[in-house]
């Protein structure tokens, strides 16, 4: 093992440490058909939503490399189609959504993104809630990246359906799409909406929380009640989950918005709890202080003290 590799694994948080390490020919793809021809696929990572159908297989997000063949192949189980992934749209850059896109696009598929989505896979670098959540985004190679980018938004016609891939500024990261499958009425919102708790905000990429209860709320105003939401991690949803969980993130920004106005430290903020109504949304991945900390970055703009090591 080279010096440069060990450094890069220990500077690694311990979600990112735990996924690199896994062992994925234990994961299965769990796939649940949502409606019409829209499906979930869940392996490890960030969920999959796919639309399967004469014109062939448009799937959004694509988990981890290793997981490609198992993804195709539960997709290919179906019986409704036997060609390889025709697209992937991605939400954003992160590994967990973007890194079956290298062995896809070897397969034939054309990735689509966010503009940013390209050119984060393609840099690399540091990411994080701009304090204890450190990440690193080792750069993608050629193959690995969007074909096609947009800078607002794209629609793919396929199977009868107006795909739509819609941008929303400075959510999770700066490159969030949200796809819509309008006759399907599902959506999937990528990491702007997740069921693990207190999100993880990419503040050091361009994230911000407002920004991600900007999204939700939008959303929630524009779809139909029934609407049947995929979150970018965790169970199928509906739209008072969206709002439940956009209420949270107001609620949320507005007390430590509250706290800064009193000129009180992070510090401070962690030691006299703030946040303690919310503790049932503390989770092992980011708990309360973890999201004052990312609250309180997103607020003041800072995007934490990272050293380069690639
Ligand atoms: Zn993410």
């Amino acid at each position: 093992m080279s010096k440069r590799i060990l450094i890069s694994w220990l500077l690694w948080p311990a979600l990112a440490f735990a996924q690199q390490q896994q062992d994925f020919s234990k994961v299965e793809i769990k796939v649940t058909k949502v409606s019409g021809n829209i499906y979930m696929l869940e392996g490890q990572g960030g969920n999959i939503a796919a639309s399967v159908g004469e014109d062939g297989i448009i799937i959004v997000d694509d988990e981890f490399a290793p997981l490609a063949e198992k993804i195709q192949a539960a997709l290919h189980n179906l019986g409704i189609t036997d060609k390889p992934v025709r697209f992937v749209i991605n939400t954003h850059f992160h590994g967990d959504h973007t890194g079956g896109n290298l062995p896809l696009a070897t397969t034939g598929a054309t990735i689509i993104a966010h503009d940013n989505v390209r050119k984060r896979l393609e840099t690399g670098g540091p990411g994080g809630n701009g304090g204890s959540i450190q990440t690193q985004n080792p750069p993608q190679p050629k193959a690995a990246l969007p074909i096609i980018t947009f800078a607002n938004d794209v629609t793919v016609h396929l199977n009868g359906e107006d795909i739509r891939a819609l941008h929303f500024p400075a959510g999770h990261t700066d490159g969030d799409s949200i796809i819509f499958f309008p006759n399907n009425n599902v959506v999937h919102m990528g990491d702007d909406f997740v069921r693990y708790g207190f999100p993880f905000v990419d503040v050091a990429s361009g994230g911000t929380v407002e920004g991600m209860a900007d999204a939700c709320e939008k959303v929630a105003a524009q779809l139909p009640a029934d609407v049947k939401v995929i979150p970018g991690h965790g169970a199928l949803s509906n739209l008072d989950d969206v709002r439940a969980f956009a209420r949270m993130l107001r609620e949320t920004t507005a007390v430590v918005q509250k706290a800064l106005a009193a000129h009180k430290t992070l510090d401070q903020m962690k030691q006299e709890k703030i946040l303690g109504a919310w503790q049932k949304w503390s989770g092992s991945f980011v708990n309360t202080d973890a999201f004052i900390e990312t609250i309180y970055n997103s607020l003041t703009g800072t995007k934490g003290k990272f050293i380069r090591h690639n």
